[in-house]
């Protein structure tokens, strides 16, 4: 069959015409893969260089100067006053995140480009096929100019599409767009999941935000999973195999009990929509002594308790060698947006305004906004375009990204014309 070969040449073409390919493209070289083995946070150092670079890019433009401050761990913030009328405005947050999946390498992505996407395969520079079967909304995008990988690394599209168009709105406001009192956030680590606990909401006081870091046009995600963890520690009994006889209890054994033991259908790859699960993701140690590293989601919270339960009562089962530990991640952000509703509002507004078709969409993990309307910031998820993001698949139609610009943009004025009761 005949296959699309994307090319330099079409990329290039693309960067001149339009600015937010080229902040895009600034972006995507500056390689900030996140690392998880790092306690320290920024985990890795290429986002406290990429955090300055774009500190020092705001600075150097426009008349219209933020007040920008850098935290320890390499969140950047940009806080601009209300323009005159304006001031009576709610303050919107906007916030997308510097770093990109641990799961790929980030380091030396060469995008490429498809002009004018025909339909059918495509042919990375490395080989790899990216079509329908690895990425089925590749069919939404007949017509659109593709911007996909060389086949050997991530895009970084999540979130560096995110990161362009949070600098093109700053562009944008410099050049005089009307807008209330504003902030835009650059997080880190979030691929980690850390960044919404480092973001500084005390000192931005913002009313509500929105996190640009969702996938395919026209997504709003509007609730995502409640999120728990728990390990479960094995304890066996290690004996010289030469005198095992009777006596050796083999932990690595039971952990492969534990796990055969849990519903076979309430798994990642046996769910969707919206059902929750178990994910086993690690099991490490010895005869001695195992661990089983679990997650746990539902979008309910009775449902997320009932799967703790049911991991307690199996361990109970099976027998005190079992102990388990349970830790809360993040919770389904839906409930607080249905006590502060005005963002999501604003949000279909927009999507509207900027003639997108509105996707609400319940996400099977979690976003930033998870955690940041908990801690007072109610925070929907706008999407960015990208799509197949964390591997080499990952691709990202210029004209959703354009889309999710003008949506922001959107957002933005829809803001500044809304009076905060006194
Ligand atoms: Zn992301």
């Amino acid at each position: 069959m005949q296959t699309i070969k994307p090319s330099l040449d079409a990329l290039q073409a693309a960067a001149v015409k339009s600015a937010l390919v080229r902040t895009f493209l600034d972006l995507v070289s500056v390689n900030i893969q996140a690392d998880e083995n790092v306690p320290e946070s920024p985990s890795c150092p290429g986002q406290l260089t990429l955090g300055q670079q774009i500190a020092a890019r705001i600075k150097s433009t426009g008349a219209d100067l933020p007040e920008i401050f850098t935290t320890e761990q390499g969140v950047v913030a940009a806080s601009f006053s209300a323009s005159p009328g304006c001031e009576r405005a709610y303050h919107l947050a906007l916030l997308s995140h510097l770093d990109t999946a641990p799961d790929c390498s980030g380091d030396n992505v060469k995008p490429h480009l498809v002009k004018a996407y025909p339909g059918g395969p495509i042919e990375l520079p490395n080989g790899l096929i990216l079509d329908e079967t690895v990425c089925p909304e590749l069919k939404h995008h007949l017509g659109d100019d593709i911007i996909t990988t060389d086949g050997t690394t991530l895009l970084g599209a999540d979130d560096k599409a995110g990161c362009a168009v949070l600098l093109e709105l700053i562009d944008a406001v410099q050049a005089g767009l009307p807008h209330g009192p504003l902030t835009f956030v650059f997080t880190v680590d979030e691929e980690i999941g850390r960044s919404a606990g480092l973001v500084p909401l005390e000192r931005i006081n913002a009313d509500f935000g929105v996190t640009i870091d969702g996938c395919e046009l026209g997504e709003l995600d509007t609730a995502t999973f409640n999120a728990g963890a728990c390990t479960v520690t094995i304890h066996g009994r290690s004996i010289h195999t030469g005198s095992a006889y009777g006596k050796m209890i083999n932990a690595l054994k039971l952990a492969a009990q534990f796990i055969q033991e849990l519903p076979a259908d309430e798994a990642p790859e046996t769910t969707q929509g919206l059902q929750g699960f178990y994910h086993v993701y690690s099991v490490s140690g010895g005869v001695e002594q195992a661990q089983v590293r679990m997650i746990l989601r539902d979008f309910e919270m009775e449902g997320l308790k009932k799967r703790e339960d049911f991991i307690r009562r199996l361990c109970g089962r099976l027998g005190e060698r079992f102990v388990p530990q349970f830790k809360a991640q993040y919770r389904n952000l839906a409930a607080v947006l249905q006590e502060h509703p005005l963002i999501l509002d604003l949000c279909r507004q927009a999507y509207a305004q900027a003639g997108v078709p509105v996707r609400e969409q319940s996400v099977r993990g979690g976003t930033d906004g998870s955690e940041l309307s908990y801690r007072g910031l109610p925070c929907p998820n706008i999407f960015t375009g990208a799509l197949n993001c964390h591997g080499p698949y990952e691709c990202l139609p210029v004209q959703a990204l354009q889309q999710s610009f003008n949506c922001a943009r959107s957002l933005i004025q829809l803001t500044a014309q809304t009076v905060k009761p006194q």
